[in-house]
């Protein structure tokens, strides 16, 4: 009867005893509220963990359409200064601008169906994005430069009204997150 018991290791403080008890998994009172502290802060992590899902799901029933497009354009406009960040603004030519922004040719204002366009926003200071309203006639110089005239030409033409849903607006975001990963892994 008085085999003794097999060495475990404690899960308090990771070292071997002798369990008194077939079912002891701690060594000492002082590690059996280590074990119990350690497991509700692994509770309490997974139960955050849960609720920001929860909550990020709450929060994307409730956005409205236009909620969703200020997004995209986040998304996107984070996209185009990875794309260009080793671009000048496209305007002046500054090759390190302290600030910069993603700078439409054909305005959002002007042109909202070229919004989301790739050849239509670039890498721009924010002088010339500001204070020069785009500094357009040397923004047109280089996207001609870059693109040529064909393309320039083709901006600068009608285009078709558009409308997205809210899952096209979803689709563009899943696609630009996707491509701003990209640029890091090629990094
Ligand atoms: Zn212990
Ligand atoms: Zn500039």
């Amino acid at each position: 009867m008085n085999k003794p018991m097999k060495q475990k290791t404690c899960k308090g403080c990771r070292e071997k005893f002798t369990p008194q008890r077939p079912l002891a998994q701690v060594c000492s009172v002082g590690c059996a509220y280590k074990y119990a502290e350690a497991n509700r802060q692994k509770r309490l992590k997974e139960l955050k963990k849960e609720s920001n899902k929860e909550l990020a799901i709450l929060k994307e029933k409730l956005m409205t359409r236009s909620e969703w497009m200020n997004l995209l354009q986040k998304v996107f406009n984070t996209y185009i200064r990875e794309r260009d960040k080793n671009n000048p603004c496209i305007s002046c030519g500054n090759p390190k601008p302290k600030k910069i922004n993603a700078g439409h040719y054909r305005s959002v204002g002007s042109c909202p169906e070229l919004r989301f366009n790739e050849y239509n926003v670039h890498l721009q200071c924010e002088y010339c994005n500001t204070y020069l309203h785009g500094n357009l006639i040397n923004y047109r110089i280089n996207l001609i430069e870059r693109y040529g005239e064909e393309r320039v030409k083709w901006l600068e033409k009608y285009h078709e009204p558009k409308k997205y849903s809210v899952d096209e607006i979803k689709q563009l975001i899943k696609t630009y997150k996707e491509k701003i990963k990209q640029i890091g892994v090629n990094k």
